[in-house]
């Protein structure tokens, strides 16, 4: 019999803590092992947890909802930076919404040619809390051209023109704070921060849980860039393992304009020419959800 525990999502079961996905989608949830609740806390924001999980190293969870993992963080922060900084012209200015466990700040500061990464997360206290208890993942002292602005990405990116190469939005699921990065009027200022041959790129959710967010995403951005491109990879920490990112960009097209030599040296684990090149070949079921052609 299950019996809920402290905290959001936590259930004792069989005498082991579990934490739960709050929510099932079609009748499926994730359920981990913890061995270890490291440090919890209600934020102005959310909860925001760190465990030690049984299989999977430490979690960073909001709300219940498992961020990244010490075992797979690799893959999600390499394909949301990697991708669009091995295609773009020249990228030297870039923009992260969200993002506050910095493991993608970490991969965009690989690139030479990066001047400064502008992070804009709405919680100090998930990048505080990912600077000391995870810095498997965050990379602990963060790269000086890394800076910290704590705010409603939205209401950053507003201010912004022709400012950036690169923005990246790596947000939470479209609900609560994360909710307003997913809606046309913030594409519509990303498109504006954006230099005139500037590329974005946001995380969209799973084509097996979600399509109607990836789809909406999707067709929110063809509506104002010439080129729009999802990618996808496997991320097992997310439900169902396989996730999707789509990239829209103004002058360049990303799947004819891959820079794969500039994926040398950056001590990646994940992204190599290869998946750089593979990630936009998409089957039948997600090229029929985006309406594309076979
Ligand atoms: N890789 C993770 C995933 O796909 O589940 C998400 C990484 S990161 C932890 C997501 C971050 O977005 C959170 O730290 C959250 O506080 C932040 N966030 C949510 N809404 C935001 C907003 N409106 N502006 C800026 N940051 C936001």
């Amino acid at each position: 019999m299950n019996r809920q525990a402290t905290g959001k999502g936590m259930v004792e079961w069989d005498g082991a803590l579990w934490l739960s996905d709050p929510e099932d989608r079609f009748g499926f949830r994730a359920n981990w092992k913890v061995n270890r609740i490291l440090y919890r806390e209600t934020s102005a924001f959310q909860e925001v947890a760190v465990v030690e999980t049984d299989g999977f190293g430490k979690a960073l969870v909001l709300d219940g909802i498992v961020q990244t993992t010490e075992r797979d963080a690799f893959i999600y922060n390499e394909m949301i930076t990697h991708i669009p900084l091995a295609t773009h012209p020249h990228p030297e200015q870039v923009c992260l919404i969200g993002g506050g466990d910095c493991g993608a700040a970490g991969e965009a500061v690989k690139y030479p040619s990066v001047e400064r990464v502008d992070m804009v997360e709405i919680d100090p206290k998930v990048v505080e809390v990912s600077l000391t208890h995870l810095p498997e993942i965050s990379g602990g002292d963060p790269n000086p051209r890394i800076r910290f602005h704590y705010e409603d990405g939205a209401a950053f990116v507003e201010r912004q023109e022709s400012q950036y190469d690169v923005i990246a939005v790596d947000s939470s699921d479209p609900v609560g704070p994360a909710a307003v990065l997913f809606e046309k009027p913030f594409y519509r200022a990303v498109h504006r921060a954006l230099k005139e041959d500037g590329m974005m790129v946001c995380q969209s959710e799973s084509p097996v849980f979600h399509p109607d967010v990836m789809k909406r995403v999707h067709d929110s951005l063809r509506e104002l860039f010439p080129f729009v491109r999802t990618y996808l990879a496997t991320v097992p920490t997310y439900p169902g393992g396989i996730w999707s990112f789509t990239l829209a960009s103004k002058q360049v097209d990303p799947m004819a304009s891959v820079v794969g030599e500039r994926l040398q040296d950056r001590d990646t684990r994940y992204v190599n020419r290869d998946v750089l090149e593979g990630c936009f070949k998409l089957p039948v079921y997600v090229k029929k959800l985006l309406d594309l052609k076979k």
